[in-house]
């Protein structure tokens, strides 16, 4: 069985911890927060090729604290060339709402990027669920991933309308959103992740929570684990290798 992480904080794991992961062959697609963890997941996917990939990006949350985005995001964008994918960005009025409009250039601009090389985009919208899928729209991006998602149902149509996919993690243990979303996302629509190391309500969010989490979501959705995992994998070879 092939775990498939399309989100996970990788520079904040150690080496020891990372090896561990993928030596029981998990895929693991590291998101970044600015410009130094971006340098470190393409160093991280060049160490491991096989189980790695790297997105680059500027998390909304980072915004908080730097001096200069415009400087992050030009050193950001040079290593784009580089990159599989672009993310974490994206849009937070739940969490961060006072930066929004330094959120929204950085989102549009790293976003637009992603669009005109083709790559996948590791999307954050906590709040913001609605300005997320205009800007996505807007830019015509088409390989999307909408990770953590526990927004409103009737946009997890209009988002699987367009090919984009929705991620879920352990939280599905104690959020019963995620559950919802679990249920009612097509299955072709669904991927799993970690957004490890974060913890929530209890939870050390890793990968090595994906495995029960299939367990809990192939029974939300009636099917057997192992027709779970090869849908999950097939939807990952859709979103990162096509
Ligand atoms: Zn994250």
């Amino acid at each position: 069985m092939t775990v498939v992480d399309v989100h996970i904080h990788l520079a904040e794991f150690t080496r020891e911890k990372i090896e561990e992961f993928v030596s029981r062959g998990y895929i693991l697609v590291g998101v970044a927060e600015d410009y130094e963890t971006s340098l470190k997941v393409l160093e991280l996917r060049d160490s491991y090729p096989e189980n790695v990939k790297a997105c680059v990006g500027i998390h909304p949350w980072s915004l908080r604290n730097l001096e200069d985005y415009t400087r992050e995001l030009e050193l950001v964008s040079q290593l784009l060339p580089d990159a599989d994918c672009v993310g974490e960005v994206g849009l937070d009025k739940k969490f961060v709402p006072e930066t929004f409009h330094q959120q929204l250039a950085v989102f549009r601009e790293l976003a637009g990027r992603a669009v005109e090389r083709g790559v996948p985009l590791n999307v954050h919208s906590a709040g913001a669920w609605r300005e997320v899928l205009e800007v996505l729209g807007e830019l015509g991006a088409k390989k999307v991933v909408l990770h953590w998602w526990t927004g409103p149902l009737n946009l997890l149509l209009e988002l699987s309308r367009r090919g984009y996919f929705v991620s879920v993690n352990a939280a599905l243990k104690v959020q019963e959103k995620s559950r919802v979303i679990a249920r009612e996302a097509p299955l072709d629509a669904l991927l799993t992740e970690s957004d490890g190391p974060y913890e929530y309500r209890g939870l050390s969010l890793s990968p090595s929570l994906i495995p029960e989490a299939l367990q809990i979501i192939a029974q939300i959705k009636g099917l057997a684990v192992d027709e779970l995992e090869r849908a999950i994998y097939r939807n990952f070879t859709r979103v990162f290798t096509a």
